[in-house]
């Protein structure tokens, strides 16, 4: 498996560096808008934490909003069910960073992974301590999830954002106006915007996503029915309005960021992390994208 696996990578890999069609990088974080978009790396764990990589698997990116599903964790870990009492479980079918439902549906996001929903679960996170203690506790799980210390947050990018962030002030402003924001907006985005700026690698990341897996071998920090709660969100909501689409050409539960990160789960199976900053009209990578769809049809991992 591991070998024919390998060279399935490789080949992907040339394949894509061929294609030169590699989309759009991120512009309105003036610190993404930087990076080259012709690149890309992959790396895939497997049960018992053997790893197969590809292309720039140790070239560390902004994970963004992956980060979320991270954060989302921490707080099931901390409050369990009570988390949907502020924000809902289904997919919005809408940009991630849209305002629309947040008025229809009176100040509750429709689910933790766009913007609105993302912020109210790291305002619960700061709520009744410092910014700092909230980021910290998001930080260990991925350093022990991932079995690396090496995990460090891009100051650049979290003032970059912060410079420019106006719709996600404008959320957090909305939020707090229909009395879903515990926390002043500015401690709220804060947090948010340095929780988006974690850098890590295709490689830390793969290694993180085996508590999602519940890969044999991964360090037992999210009880199995969490990580299951939040496998069936990544599958619905995982891709904003590109959700649908990604599960009908991917089939697996998947979390993306406008880093051009992707947190790919095959339960049981395997953690994949794939990066490559260009982004499709989603906001999702479009190479990591179409790498994805590859390597679940290679694999037969699809859970359809
Ligand atoms: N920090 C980004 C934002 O809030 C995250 C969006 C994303 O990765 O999809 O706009």
């Amino acid at each position: 498996m591991t070998e024919t696996l390998e060279r399935f990578l490789h080949g992907l890999d040339a394949e894509i560096r061929a294609s030169g069609d590699w989309g759009r990088v991120a512009d309105y974080i003036p610190e993404l808008a930087r990076i080259d978009p012709a690149q890309f790396g992959i790396a895939v764990v497997l049960p018992g934490n053997r790893l197969v990589t590809a292309g720039q698997a140790d070239q560390r990116f902004s994970i963004q909003s992956v980060s979320k599903v991270f954060s989302l964790a921490c707080l099931l870990g901390r409050i369990g069910e009570q988390v949907w009492t502020r924000v809902g479980r289904e997919p919005s079918g809408r940009r991630f960073d849209s305002i629309l439902t947040l008025e229809e549906e009176q100040g509750r996001p429709r689910n933790p992974f766009i913007n609105a929903g993302a912020l109210v679960v790291t305002d619960e996170l700061v709520a009744g301590r410092r910014p700092k203690e909230a980021l910290a506790e998001i930080l260990a799980f991925l350093q022990a999830a991932a079995e690396d210390e090496d995990i460090h947050i891009d100051k650049a990018v979290a003032r970059s954002e912060a410079e420019t962030g106006f719709r996600n002030i404008a959320l957090a402003n909305y939020l707090k106006s229909f009395g879903n924001l515990k926390n002043a907006p500015e401690l709220t985005l804060g947090t948010y915007f340095h929780q988006c700026a974690i850098e890590m690698s295709c490689v830390q990341l793969a290694r993180a996503g085996r508590v999602i897996a519940g890969l044999p071998g991964a360090p037992a920090m999210l009880a199995p029915v969490k990580a299951r709660r939040i496998n069936a969100l990544m599958m619905m909501c995982g891709h904003y309005d590109g959700s649908g689409d990604f599960a009908f050409r991917v089939g697996l539960p998947a979390k993306s960021g406008v880093g051009g990160g992707i947190l790919l789960i095959a339960p049981g199976r395997a953690s994949v992390a794939i990066w490559s900053p260009g982004l499709n009209g989603y906001g999702n990578s479009q190479m990591g994208s179409y790498a994805a769809e590859r390597l679940a049809r290679e694999t037969n991992w699809s859970v359809f």
